[in-house]
């Protein structure tokens, strides 16, 4: 097995960018599992399927979609979907399905495979506690709800795609609630993960606390 850095946090902690340029400066892959969740969740809702179907149907609907990375693209039955599955309705259809255990347990084998093959910076939401519970060093990133929204809300501006503040306070209250309450592996907190709040924080102090604690 690889060296895994595992990274969960709730949605706009600073995940992403802090993995991305971890994994640059430990030479690892990223393994960005809300792409992955986001990309099932796009196929889904294309083929206008009711979050209500039974978990029977639902496996039978996933059957038909072939998700993964290509080049640093996020590729969808072929199709390049990164820019696609950024916008809120992508991410809250992302936390729709991603309580399913279909959903879950199409994804899961993928994502440990990935840890096999290769030292990796994963991060999502159940990185530590259920995907990698075994992994090399683990972090959970958080960040007080204001800030999170903020962030959210500025990074939606910066993609041309702007929502107001409390849209974006919205948007991170539910899926908080959403991706906390789910009872197959709900963000939370694993025991030996280690906590840091990145609300005061710069994205380079973040990433130097976790070079520390990694100790390379
Ligand atoms: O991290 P990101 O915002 O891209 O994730 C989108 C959604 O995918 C999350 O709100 C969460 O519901 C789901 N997700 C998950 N498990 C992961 C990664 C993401 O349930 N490991």
């Amino acid at each position: 097995m690889g060296r895994v850095v595992a990274i969960d946090g709730p949605a706009g902690a600073g995940k992403s960018t802090v993995s991305r340029l971890l994994a640059e400066r430990l030479g690892f892959r990223l393994l960005d599992t809300g792409a992955l969740y986001r990309a099932v969740g796009l196929f889904l809702r294309r083929k206008g399927v009711s979050c209500e179907l039974s978990d029977e149907a639902l496996e039978k609907e996933i059957a038909g979609a072939s998700v993964g990375f290509s080049g640093g693209m996020v590729v969808l039955n072929g199709e390049d979907v990164s820019t696609a599955i950024r916008t809120v309705e992508a991410g809250n259809d992302a936390s729709v399905f991603s309580a399913r255990r279909p959903v879950r347990a199409f994804l899961l084998q993928m994502q440990r495979d990935a840890g096999e093959q290769e030292n990796l910076v994963a991060e999502g939401r159940d990185m530590t506690t259920v995907v990698f519970p075994k992994a090399w060093r683990k972090f959970y990133l958080d960040a007080s709800e204001t800030g999170r929204a903020e962030r959210r809300f500025h990074q939606m501006q910066e993609k041309g795609s702007p929502i107001s503040m409390e849209e974006a306070l919205r948007d991170i209250r539910e899926r908080d609630i959403r991706d906390s309450s789910r009872d197959i592996a709900p963000l939370r907190r694993a025991d030996d993960a280690i906590y840091l709040d990145s609300t005061c924080l710069s994205i380079e102090q973040v990433i130097e606390a976790m070079v520390a604690e990694i100790g390379q």
